[in-house]
Order: C-alpha cells, then sequence, then structure tokens
C-alpha cells in the first residue's frame, strides 16, 4: 500500500485497446490498496500530427499558441482514460496540468517547472480517487498554457512524485527499461538493472530519448527513485537511483544524437572511468575504420565520450561502437 505515481507514454495509449489496458494497469494498482496518480502523454503520433497541422496554418505561429495546441493531445488521452476506468467501476478524477497545479515559467514550448501546487490532487485522493493528470504541460504566472518541451511528460510524473512524496514513480514505456542501446537499433543492447541519475542524466543529454532529461534532473534533485518498465509486459524493469558506494568503472551505455543541420552525429560512451580508459578511443576508431566509417571529431569528457560521424553512417556506427564494448 501506498502512493503511486504511474506514466504511460504515446505508444502506450496509442488506440483504444491500449488505453483499456492502461485503465486495468491503473485499476488493478488501485484495488491493491494504493493510491494512484497517473501521467499520460498524447496518443500515438498526435503531437506530431498538431505540429504539421499548425504548420499548414501558420508556420510562424506564436510558441503560446503552439502551447494552447499541443496541449489538448494530452487531454484526449486524460478524458478518455477516465471513461475507460469508470467503464470499470473506480471513482476517478482528470486534471490538465493547470488543475493539477503544475506552475511554469513563460517560456512557451520549453517552459520549466517553478513549482507544484497539489492540493487539489491530494484531496481526491483523499476521497479515494483515482486521479489523471495531462502530461507535459502547465501554467504560467499569466494563467496562460505552457508546455514542458518534448518527452516532458517524464517530467511531469516526476514532478509530481515528488510534491506528493510518492513511494513510487514508474514510467511505463514500450521498451522494458533502460538498455546499453536504443533497444529499437542496435542488436544485443542489454537490459540494465539499475543506473545512476548522473549516467542516466548523461544518456539523455546525448540521445537516448527513453527518459527526458529533465525529469531525471529533477528525480535527482528531489531524490525520486524512478523506475522505468513496460506497460506491454510484467517484467521488472531498469530503477533510476542514486550512486551506489563502490560502483564499477564499468560503461553503462552508449548513445546517438543526430545533428541534422551539419549532417553529422553524435556516438556516445557513457559511464565509467573513460578518461582512464583513452586506449578506448584508438579502438572504436580502428574498428568503425574497419568498415570505412572516419571518426570527424573526438570530444572526452570526465563521464563520457563522443565521436563525430557522417549522419549516413551513423546507425551503423552506432551498433558497431555498442557492439565493439558490448560484445
Ligand atoms: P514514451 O512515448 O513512452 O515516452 P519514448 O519514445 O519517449 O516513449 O521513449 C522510449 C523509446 O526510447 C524506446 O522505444 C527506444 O526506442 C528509445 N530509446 C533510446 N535509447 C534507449 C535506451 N538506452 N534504452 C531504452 N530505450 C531507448
Ligand atoms: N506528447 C508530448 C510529446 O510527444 C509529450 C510526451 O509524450 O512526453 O513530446
Ligand atoms: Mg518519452
Amino acid at each position: 500500500m501506498g502512493l503511486i505515481v504511474q506514466k504511460f507514454g504515446g505508444s502506450s495509449v496509442a488506440d483504444r485497446e491500449r488505453v483499456q489496458a492502461v485503465a486495468q494497469r491503473i485499476t488493478d494498482t488501485y484495488r491493491k490498496g494504493n493510491q494512484v496518480v497517473a501521467v499520460l502523454s498524447a496518443q500515438g503520433d498526435t503531437t506530431d500530427e498538431l505540429i504539421a497541422k499548425a504548420g499548414e496554418m501558420n508556420p510562424l505561429a506564436s510558441d503560446r499558441e503552439m502551447d494552447m495546441l499541443l496541449s489538448t493531445g494530452e487531454q484526449v488521452s486524460c478524458a478518455l482514460c477516465a471513461m475507460a476506468i469508470q467503464a470499470l467501476g473506480c471513482p476517478v478524477v482528470s486534471l490538465t496540468g493547470w488543475q493539477a497545479g503544475v506552475k511554469t515559467s513563460s517560456d512557451h514550448q520549453n517552459a520549466r517547472i517553478e513549482e507544484m501546487e497539489v492540493a487539489r490532487v491530494r484531496s481526491a485522493l483523499e476521497q479515494g480517487r483515482i486521479v489523471l493528470v495531462t502530461g507535459f504541460q502547465g501554467v504560467d504566472a499569466a494563467g496562460d498554457i505552457t508546455t514542458l518541451g518534448r518527452g516532458g511528460s517524464d517530467t511531469s510524473a516526476v514532478a509530481l512524485a515528488a510534491a506528493l512524496q510518492a513511494d513510487r514513480c514508474q514510467i511505463f514505456t514500450d521498451v522494458e527499461g533502460v538498455y546499453t542501446a536504443d533497444p529499437r537499433l542496435v542488436p544485443g543492447a542489454k537490459k540494465l538493472e539499475s543506473i545512476s541519475y548522473e549516467e542516466m542524466l548523461t544518456l539523455a543529454t546525448l540521445g537516448a530519448q527513453v527518459l527526458h532529461d529533465r525529469c531525471v534532473s529533477l528525480a535527482r534533485d528531489k531524490g525520486v527513485q524512478v523506475e522505468v518498465l513496460s506497460s506491454f509486459s510484467d517484467v521488472p524493469g531498469t530503477l533510476v537511483r542514486a550512486p551506489e558506494p563502490g560502483e564499477t568503472a564499468s560503461v553503462s551505455g552508449v548513445a546517438r544524437r543526430l545533428e541534422e543541420e551539419k549532417g553529422t552525429a553524435l556516438i556516445s560512451v557513457v559511464g565509467g572511468d573513460i578518461l582512464g580508459q583513452s586506449h578506448i578511443v584508438t579502438r572504436l576508431s580502428g574498428a568503425l575504420a574497419k568498415v570505412g566509417i572516419s571518426v570527424q571529431k573526438v570530444h572526452l569528457d570526465r563521464h563520457y565520450l563522443s565521436l563525430t560521424v557522417d549522419i549516413d553512417q551513423s546507425e551503423q556506427a552506432f551498433c558497431l561502437v555498442h557492439r565493439t564494448l558490448f560484445p
């Protein structure tokens, strides 16, 4: 028994059956005696479709109006899921970001959460309701709707978990956890049992979109343990947590970030004592050279190493770098 925040991403609520499956998961958690707050993303590709629609109307539309538009996707998911939960016979209320007390800066399309006023969420929980909250959005001091940047629903969930002092924060997505590389692109990527906040933050910043980077820094700053797990199966996921004493200096993952305007991509190796293993650069460049991929630039940091390659060769490079480090 406890207070659990669960977040479901776009592919987890993509259609009617998936919304019903999410509603079932939420009500199962509730019926076990827990208080449940669920944060939902927009269904499937809704956000991309709304951006395309805006572009047809006016490619120079203001960021304020973009937020007005984009925030509707999450509202649809929450209302539909609330209806599915009602059909399962549980008390539920859905709330928009502003109704849930998510106060943000005024940086439309990339707002930062500044304060959480969760009295309404708390009182709904105390009345025995399941609470659904639209991810990715809040309200600024002027009362205007803001959005938190692409992928921002993860951050909404962690902010709610921190403000409510939740016992658990579960991020349900379309893969079974955090892997050593994107499992959709890299064959042989391995699921991690756990990863430290810093390493996850570095991976997210360098292109691993499985978690929004601000969600990870917020979780670290507020001490929220985050579980990343699949909404399509019941297997254990990955725990994102504080570093363990004496944690080994091994590499935790590889990420790719496209730099489309430059025609390049960064392949980054994260974790471990990178500086102490500078031979790793020679090893990786050698492996890439053998298949005709040249490294245009090397960036060595205390916590990661990035190799710049041609964008057209970047998927092959991503897989090869991963295979070299995780044979
Ligand atoms: P959601 O809609 O649930 O927020 P996202 O698409 O934002 O889901 O994030 C999940 C996706 O992140 C996965 O489908 C996967 O392709 C991608 N991904 C990138 N890097 C990783 C990684 N290291 N581990 C797991 N997934 C990753
Ligand atoms: N719907 C938003 C997006 O597609 C937010 C999210 O999914 O986290 O970026
Ligand atoms: Mg996401």
